[in-house]
C-alpha cells in the first residue's frame, strides 16, 4: 500500500480495475471459493447437490445462478441444527477450523434470532480494508479524528468499524450513544472530531438538542464530515441537506459492517448522487433476483431486485448466494463524480414491503417523500397498520408531525403532500397530524411501522 495521502483511492490497483478485469478476478476467486465451500460445509455441498452439480461443473456466472439461494430463515435453521447436533453454531456452515476463527459477528436480530457469521484474521483484514476504502474516498486521512456515535452493541457499527478506521490510520473515538446525547456532545467538545459516524436520525436529534445542551448550534462542533450509517435515511437528498446545513459538513451515506458488502455515496458538487459506490466487488459477488420467483435479474443500469451476495476469497463463514431480504437498485453507468465502480441504492427490506391496491410501497420511500416538505414537517412519522403487511386495506394511515403550522397551514401542507404521494408513490394515504416532538425519537434504527387497532 502506498503511503501517499494525496492519492484518490485507498487501493488504486484494485479499485480502478476495468469491468472485464474485475469480472475475471471475481470468476477466478469464485471458482476457488465454490470448491472451498463445497469441501468444507455440508450445507453448501447440499446446495450443489440440489442442482446435480459439483463445483467444477459450474462454468460461468449463469451456471452459478442456478444454485439455490440461502435465506436468513434457512441460515437460522442451520444454526439451530448445528447447535443441537454438534454443540456449536458453526459446525454446518463455517468453513474454517474453529482455531482459525477470531471474530463472531451477529446481525442486529430485529427480525428474529440473530444470525451469526464468523471471520478468520484474513477476513477481518478484508473488512478493515473495505472501511478504509470508503473513508479514503470521502477524504479521510491519517490525522483526522472520527467520532463513532452508533449503538456499539449493534456489532457491525461497533468494533469492526472502529478497527476499519484505525486501519486507515485515522483516529477513532468510539464514544457510542448508549451513554446518552450529552456524553456524545461532551466527548465531541474535548476530542474535536473532524468527522462523525451516526444514524441520520441521531444527527437530526443532535442538531435539535445541541443548542439546549451546549448553548451553541451543531455547526460549532466543527465537524467536516457526517457519515450516515445504520439507517436508510442517509440516501435521501433532503435528509442529507438538513444534516449538511445543520452541521456545516459534507454528508456521505455508507453501508457495510462486519462482512464483505460495502458501499459509500459521493457528494459531487451540484449533484445528488444516485446510490452508493460499491467498493468491495473484488470480495463480494452481487446478483439481483426476483424476490418471489428468485429468477436472476441482469445487472443493467437501473435494475431492481432482491440482493443476493457471495463472498469471495473468504475463509470463516463465507456466504454463498445469500439473500438477506434487501431490495436493491443498481446503477452501472459511470457516476459524474468520476469515482469508479457500479452503484446501488437500498430500497428497503423485501419483508418491509407493503402492497396498497396492488402498488408496492416501501417505508423508506414514504420517509423520503414526507421529508420533501421539511421544515414544514419534522420528518418524524409512523405507518399505522391494523395487521402485519404486506397487504394493506386502503387508505394507508400515516401519523406524522407538522413543523408547527396552524390549522389553515395544515390544510395546505396536506394537499401538497397528497399530490407528492400520488405522483411519486401512486398511493393516497390518510394523514393524522401531530405537533412537533410528539413521536419518540429513536437513537438506533427507527421502526416506521406500528401495528395498531383502528
Ligand atoms: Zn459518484
Amino acid at each position: 500500500m502506498s503511503t501517499d495521502t494525496a492519492r484518490r483511492l485507498w487501493n488504486e490497483a484494485v479499485e480502478t480495475l476495468s469491468r472485464d478485469a474485475l469480472r475475471a478476478l471475481q470468476w477466478q476467486r469464485l471458482q476457488r471459493q465454490m470448491q472451498y465451500n463445497h469441501d468444507r460445509s455440508p450445507v453448501y455441498r447440499a446446495k450443489f447437490e440440489a442442482i446435480g452439480a459439483r463445483p467444477e461443473d459450474i462454468r460461468d456466472f449463469d451456471d452459478f445462478a442456478r444454485i439455490p439461494v440461502m435465506t436468513k430463515d434457512e441460515h437460522r435453521r442451520v444454526q439451530e441444527e448445528s447447535l443441537e447436533r454438534h454443540g456449536s453454531p458453526f459446525a454446518l456452515m463455517a468453513c474454517a477450523a474453529a482455531g482459525e476463527i477470531v471474530r463472531i459477528n451477529a446481525t442486529s436480530g430485529t427480525t428474529g434470532v440473530p444470525t451469526l457469521y464468523t471471520l478468520t484474521a484474513h477476513d477481518v483484514a478484508i473488512v478493515n480494508e473495505m472501511h478504509a476504502r470508503k473513508y479514503w474516498r470521502a477524504g479521510i486521512r491519517p490525522g483526522h479524528v472520527m467520532l463513532q456515535a452508533l449503538t456499539l452493541g449493534m456489532f457491525t457499527g461497533g468494533l469492526p468499524l472502529s478497527q476499519g478506521i484505525m486501519h486507515l490510520g485515522a483516529c477513532v473515538v468510539p464514544v457510542g450513544i448508549d451513554g446518552g446525547t450529552r456524553r456524545v456532545l461532551d466527548i465531541a467538545r474535548i476530542t474535536r472530531p473532524h468527522a462523525i459516524v451516526a444514524t441520520p436520525s441521531f444527527g437530526q436529534y443532535l442538531i435539535e438538542e445541541a443548542p439546549r445542551l451546549t448553548g451553541r448550534p451543531a455547526t460549532e462542533l466543527g465537524l467536516r464530515w457526517f457519515f450516515c450509517a445504520g439507517e436508510s435515511g442517509g440516501s435521501d437528498p433532503e435528509i442529507r441537506r438538513v444534516l449538511a446545513e445543520g452541521f456545516g459538513a459534507r454528508v456521505f451515506d455508507h453501508t457495510g459492517g462486519g462482512h464483505a458488502f460495502h458501499g459509500i455515496s459521493c457528494d459531487a458538487p451540484g449533484h445528488d448522487c444516485t446510490g452508493m459506490h460499491f467498493v468491495s466487488e473484488d470480495h463480494c459477488l452481487l446478483e439481483l433476483v426476483d424476490p418471489h420467483t428468485r429468477a436472476s435479474i441482469p445487472l443493467g443500469d437501473g435494475a431492481v431486485g432482491e440482493m443476493v451476495f457471495t463472498f469471495l476469497d473468504w475463509r470463516g463463514g463465507p456466504f454463498m448466494r445469500y439473500a438477506l431480504g434487501d431490495l436493491l437498485q443498481v446503477w452501472t453507468e459511470p457516476c459524474v463524480c468520476g469515482m469508479p465502480g457500479i452503484r446501488f441504492t437500498i430500497l428497503g427490506r423485501t419483508d418491509d414491503m407493503l402492497t396498497v391496491k396492488g402498488v408496492n410501497v416501501y417505508p423508506q420511500a414514504i420517509a423520503n417523500t414526507i421529508f420533501r416538505l421539511y421544515p414544514r414537517v419534522t420528518g418524524a412519522f409512523r405507518i399505522l397498520l391494523d395487521r402485519p403487511g404486506p397487504r394493506v386495506t386502503p387508505p394507508l394511515r400515516i401519523r406524522l408531525e407538522h413543523g408547527g403550522a396552524g390549522p389553515a397551514g395544515l390544510v395546505a401542507i396536506e394537499r401538497e403532500l397528497t399530490t407528492l404521494f400520488q405522483e411519486s408513490l401512486r398511493i393516497r394515504p390518510q394523514f393524522e397530524w401531530l405537533p412537533p416532538g410528539s413521536l419518540p425519537r429513536e437513537a438506533g434504527k427507527t421502526r416506521y411501522i406500528e401495528i395498531a387497532a383502528r
